[in-house]
């Protein structure tokens, strides 16, 4: 398998562009603006805008999408170098037109929306003109989308909806919704459910509160109920009891960048630690100089390098494949083992900078409740782990033996057979005298 760690010139001038340009103009928003999804927020259109501009003057706008949706195709990898960049800011995917749900959302209406639907939705959520969000989670469960309740129910050349959704993210700012509803409780498991394109201002839909978490802007993960709610036949996105398959088209890519993005903000977390360790003294030497301090430094960068490598190798087998289900074990490896980076990552932050680093001076904390975050949202850590391990021991078979293929005196019995005519001396065994 061939491998190569060189990013081309071109590119990596880009590369060096995004560097600068986040952190000398995007990062500064973090700090003084609200959600950033919030696009009519006046301080929004003032200050994000012309950064927006600027990125796609550059080129750089929207690089997840293919060029016939006005991206540029780049693929995974070069779609992982940029992110990790730009996702160590809050507001970078949005200045780059690469946010989450948007861009899954935008990969389900490109795939299955008819031509009207993507001129009214699609064409200004590239253009992020509007944002969306993807309601599927109910209040009784996540983890398991065969308990989902939320019906929808045939009525003439109408689908009417009633349910409740939990954690439906920036439902409170978007202008529409894709909602998984169970259309055929009687089929099997997995073609019980369809999708659905609602719009936000259709009667019915209703946010019964937003909730939120430690750190964030502002609660933006909404409670939704749907009440009676009428869509159109065409709303279906998908075909019939093809919710699962329609899901699949979004959250393959979705956690690929959550992944990109954590590299992002696991490496900000570390040059942090790192500034820290060589600034304070402490019992006449530097923290950078105590070996319990260097050890942490070292199992940090170790943890990130690994994590790097396994996401930009994904990025490779994706862009390889163009075939998610194949990489489908790689992906799971990816989303189980986020969480635990950036925890461990942003935890030794935090304690080496002592009590400074437990305060709300410091973002610390953010980090690791982010951590948490990125460990559930898409499906929880658990979960890939079952699929890892599902889709590596698909490629082993039972041995029918009493004892395994690899027993050792079976291993020495056959070695024997091959080549102990030609030896000279006694050969040794772990056979019993
Ligand atoms: C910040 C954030 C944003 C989100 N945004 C959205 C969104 O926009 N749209 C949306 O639809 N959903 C969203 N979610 C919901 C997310 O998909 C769910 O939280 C997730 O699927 C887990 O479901 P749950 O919260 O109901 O936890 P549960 O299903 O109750 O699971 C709780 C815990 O039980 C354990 N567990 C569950 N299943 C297993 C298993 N099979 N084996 C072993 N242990 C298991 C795990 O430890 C798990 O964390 C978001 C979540 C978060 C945290």
């Amino acid at each position: 398998m061939a491998w190569d760690f060189e990013t081309d010139p071109e590119f990596q001038k880009q590369l060096d562009w995004i560097d600068e340009f986040v952190r000398q103009d995007v990062e500064p928003l973090d700090h003084i603006l609200g959600s950033a999804w919030n696009i009519r927020d006046p301080d929004f259109i003032k200050l994000v805008r012309p950064l927006q501009a600027r990125v796609k003057e550059r080129g750089l706008w929207a690089c997840h999408l293919g060029p016939e949706l006005g991206g540029k195709g780049y693929g995974q990898v070069k779609l992982a170098l940029m992110n990790e960049l730009f996702g160590r800011s809050r507001f970078g995917p949005i200045v780059f037109g690469a946010q989450a749900p948007d861009t899954g959302n935008a990969e389900i209406l490109a795939h299955y929306g008819t031509t009207e639907q993507k001129a009214r939705f699609l064409e200004p959520l590239l253009k992020n003109e509007i944002v969306s969000c993807f309601s599927m989670t109910e209040p009784q469960g996540g983890a398991d989308p065969l308990v989902f309740r939320t019906s929808a129910v045939r009525d003439g050349d109408e689908w009417v909806i009633n349910g409740e959704k939990w954690f439906s993210s920036n439902a409170r700012y978007a202008d529409f919704l894709i909602v998984m509803a169970v259309t055929d409780p009687d089929a099997t498991p997995y073609k019980r459910m369809s999708m659905f394109i609602v719009p936000s201002d259709t009667p019915g839909v209703e946010i019964v509160r937003n909730l939120g978490f430690w750190g964030e802007p502002e609660p933006s993960h909404a409670y939704m109920r749907y009440t009676n709610v009428r869509v159109p036949v065409d709303a279906m996105l998908g075909g019939r009891g093809e919710a699962f398959v329609v899901a699949q088209v979004r959250l393959g890519g979705g956690r690929m960048h959550h992944a990109m993005r954590t590299v992002a903000q696991a490496q900000r977390a570390f040059e942090m630690t790192c500034e820290r360790v060589v600034s304070r003294f402490t019992k006449g030497e530097s923290l950078a100089n105590k070996q319990m301090v260097q050890e942490k430094i070292a199992d940090s960068w170790i943890q990130l390098r690994q994590f790097r490598l396994l996401v930009l190798e994904t990025a490779w087998l994706i862009d390889k494949h163009h075939d998610y289900k194949i990489v489908r074990k790689n992906i799971a490896a990816v989303k189980a083992i986020m969480p635990s980076v950036l925890h461990d990552v942003s935890a030794r932050a935090l304690h080496l900078h002592g009590s400074f680093g437990i305060s709300t001076e410091m973002p610390f904390s953010d980090l690791l409740i982010n951590s948490y975050h990125v460990g559930l949202a898409d499906g929880p850590t658990e979960v890939h782990k079952v699929t890892v391990a599902r889709e590596v021991l698909k490629d082993f078979k039972p041995s029918n033996a009493m004892f395994p293929t690899y027993h050792l005196l079976e291993e020495e019995a056959r070695a024997l057979e091959k080549y102990g005519a030609l030896m000279e001396g006694v050969p040794t065994t772990r056979a019993p005298a």
